[in-house]
């Protein structure tokens, strides 16, 4: 039976001592899997920016300030060229993400559809994070040759509504209910330095090593704060939190993998090591994550010669989906799917408005 976890016992990891924390950790580690195999994965902006949501992190929320540059959805032709090079860079897994509120049954979802049998056709792992999605969504991405679905939970309930105001975390759990129904792996993390105390972390975690199935893939962020978003003055997370955060997933969710994701531009060598050593088993390579800064991927590959460590292959944990037509067919009516929306609150970064205004008056 799976073991049931309390944010208080998790708390109590999460607050040994870190010499005594990383070692057990360690052993966990060793445990379920290769240590010395560490997941290059890649992500793939396939539609960025303009975003209605308010995540309070986000530079690609319309309402914020921020200088990306926006685009429209990539064609399945200019996915395919990107999968490729991620391939040829040692990645085995493609997550594409598009900064949508939620998929809608429309022609770009059925562009998606295509670009996801065209990656897993490569042989990769192929992930989506697409928002928020329906059964009948999930479905289709399974019948397409989905493999996971990216969903974090940000952190914990009570702090998400400091961060995130435009939709709920009920929400984000049917998401992930409606991906497990469908059979497609399920990934799940959060963020660090947004602002939550230890006890906010530990109630994500909380959440997340409770959910049955464990989520086979938990990607731990540190925020990277962008200026023109809210969250732009947070301080940045001390190396030690990222490798108390790592250690303290490996131990509650001891099967998943463990990704080292955003904020790693600001991580040393030694503090990354101290990460894999604490249980991380992927990182995303690229020199952008989305819209924010990332090692070089020369980079990592130097790390993991000094390390030891090596490229993990696709499927180690899953088998590879096989597609089928299915996934062409909408069981739904197209058009919109109607999910909660509350009422918007996160404050907008009124400086970063006004720095704008100025810029746009002298341009
Ligand atoms: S995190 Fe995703 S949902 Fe939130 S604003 Fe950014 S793109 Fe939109």
């Amino acid at each position: 039976m799976q073991q049931q976890w309390t944010k208080e016992a998790i708390l109590e990891i999460y607050n040994k001592p870190l010499m005594e924390l990383l070692y057990e950790a360690a052993t966990v580690h060793r445990k379920y899997h290769n240590p010395l195999e560490v997941q290059i994965s890649t992500l793939l902006s396939i539609k960025t920016g303009g975003c209605p949501e308010d995540c309070g992190y986000c530079p690609q929320a319309a309402r914020y300030h921020t200088d990306i540059e926006t685009n429209d959805l990539m064609s399945v032709s200019q996915v395919k060229a990107q999968a490729l090079r991620a391939k040829s860079n040692g990645s085995s897994r493609l997550c594409m993400g598009a900064a949508w509120r939620n998929i809608q049954n429309n022609d770009e979802f059925d562009q998606v559809l295509e670009m996801v049998k065209t990656v897993n056709e490569l042989e990769m792992e192929v992930c989506c994070t697409l928002g928020m999605m329906t059964e009948d969504q999930a479905n289709r991405l399974a019948d397409a040759g989905l493999y996971a679905y990216n969903h974090n939970l940000d952190s914990s309930e009570e702090h998400y509504k400091e961060i995130i105001s435009t939709r709920e975390y009920g929400d984000r759990l049917k998401t992930i209910d409606n991906a497990n129904k469908a059979g497609i792996s399920v990934c799940s993390g959060g963020i660090i330095g947004m602002g939550e105390s230890d006890a906010d972390r530990c109630s994500m975690l909380e959440i997340l090593a409770n959910m049955s199935p464990q989520p086979k893939s938990v990607p731990i962020n540190a925020l990277v704060a962008v200026e023109g978003t809210p969250l732009e003055e947070q301080e940045p997370v001390p190396i030690w939190d990222m490798a108390r955060m790592v250690a303290t997933t490996r131990i509650v969710i001891p099967k998943a993998v463990v990704r080292l994701s955003a904020g790693r531009t600001d991580m040393s060598d030694e503090g990354q090591a101290l990460c894999y050593m604490a249980g991380a088993s992927s990182i995303f390579a690229g020199d952008k994550l989305l819209t924010t800064p990332n090692p070089d991927i020369s980079e990592d590959k130097k790390l993991f010669k000094i390390l030891g460590l090596q490229p993990k292959a696709p499927f180690v944990d899953g088998d590879q989906p096989v597609s089928n037509d299915r996934y062409k067919e909408c069981m739904s009516t197209k058009g919109n799917v109607k999910w909660n929306r509350p009422g918007h609150k996160i404050e907008r970064n009124e400086a970063a408005k006004a720095r704008a205004k100025v810029a746009r008056k002298g341009a």
